[in-house]
């Protein structure tokens, strides 16, 4: 519809008056009626076409427009239909500036009562393993748009310097012409000078010049609830953008990014550690410090106790997400041979070591035995 042209199909000039116009509307419609056309099955299109150019160009508003734009409904823009905001488009230029353009460009009340949403903020934040695991609360700065309190989001000085629109003498709405194959029909609708609140601004705010929002930076509580894991959004309801017209604000996203910790892993909402202790802990048993979220935990450790055995240290993993339970810590116990010996531990490791028989290392005989059946 954006293409077409309209003073070509009603056979005018681009200068013609309103009552040229009217006239020759009246002449085609007359010459195409489907109704004394019936064996010409283009004259139905032919009309559809007349109609919709008369429209157009027998509203001075919308023919204003078209000879602009292009476009009776004003400025186009990709993406962008009469049908609504809210599209996933960056908020960094002045596009409020431009949507008051659009739609104030719109005829006759339409699309006009709908609530204007601000845009979404999208963040990331950055915290610990034990931060996530078990909760806490970070302040961030966000630039965001935000409502004008100087002048509550109005435009006008202290919120209260209007004047009454001239336009519909404050009532909010007006009558228009819509010119219609039937002839011209009065309707009523929002008024367009004034959005329909039946006040323009006398004194623009001096804070926002006259916009009704500003760009702050602003600091955010965030509640990181425990439990959170890596790459999930937490949403803040109505802490995003405010829009640049009266409306609700868009929601702050924070994308949660959790640093990976130096000695413990997690999975789900248990925690793993290996820890490795000397041999002879394993053997003769004895306590190991282990590192939790919350300090040293002293584990116990029996006597005999194999390389590679996990411990489970109940309830000192993850917080589970809106629950009170937590998961588990898991312990693999991991045997280390010292460095270096002196002479006299060596001997006496030797001294062991014939001292113990084949039969004590029931898991590593049975390989010696099934070697044996090989050779
Ligand atoms: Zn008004
Ligand atoms: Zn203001």
């Amino acid at each position: 519809m954006a293409n077409k042209d309209y003073y070509k199909i009603l056979g005018v000039e681009k200068n013609a008056s309103n009552d040229d116009i009217k006239s020759a509307y009246r002449k085609l419609a007359k010459k195409y009626h489907p109704d004394l056309n019936k064996d010409n099955p283009d004259a139905a299109e032919k009309f559809k076409e007349i109609n919709e150019a008369y429209e157009v160009l027998g509203d001075e508003k919308k023919r204003s427009n078209y000879d602009q734009f292009g476009s009776a409904d004003g400025p186009q823009f990709n993406g962008f239909g009469s049908g609504g905001m809210g599209g996933g488009f960056d908020f960094s230029g002045d596009f409020g500036d431009i949507f008051g353009d659009i739609f104030s460009a719109f005829g006759g009340g339409r699309t006009r009562q709908k609530t204007y949403r601000g845009e979404d903020i999208n963040v990331s934040m950055t915290i610990t393993l034990k931060e996530a695991c078990l909760g806490t609360t970070k302040t961030i700065l966000v630039n965001k748009i935000d409502r004008c309190d100087n002048c509550q989001g109005t435009g006008a000085k202290n919120g209260k310097e209007f004047s009454t629109c001239p336009d519909c003498k404050g009532a909010g709405r007006v009558r228009y012409q819509q010119n219609t194959i039937f002839g011209t029909t009065i309707r009523e609708g929002e008024c367009q000078t004034c959005g329909g609140t039946g006040k323009i601004i006398k004194e623009k705010c001096p804070y926002c010049n006259g916009k009704g929002y500003t760009r702050v930076q602003k600091s955010v509580q965030v509640k990181v609830p425990a439990g959170i894991d890596n790459d999930q959004i937490l949403r803040m309801n109505g802490q995003g953008n405010s829009p640049t017209k009266q409306g609700v604000n868009g929601d702050l996203n924070i994308k949660i990014n959790v640093l990976a910790d130096k000695l413990l892993e997690r999975k789900g909402n248990d925690l793993y550690i290996d820890i490795y202790v000397p041999f002879t802990t394993l053997i003769l048993g004895g306590e190991v410090e282990v590192p939790t979220l919350e300090g040293i935990f002293n584990l116990s450790i029996k006597e005999l106790t194999q390389s590679g055995t996990i411990m489970r240290i109940k309830g000192k993993g993850a917080k589970i997400l809106h629950r009170e339970t937590r998961g588990d810590l898991l312990v693999t116990l991991k045997a280390e041979s010292p460095k270096s010996l002196d002479k006299k531990t060596k001997d006496a490791l030797k001294d062991i070591q014939e001292n113990l028989s084949i039969n004590q290392y029931p898991k590593y005989k049975k390989y010696i035995d099934a070697n044996k059946e090989v050779k």
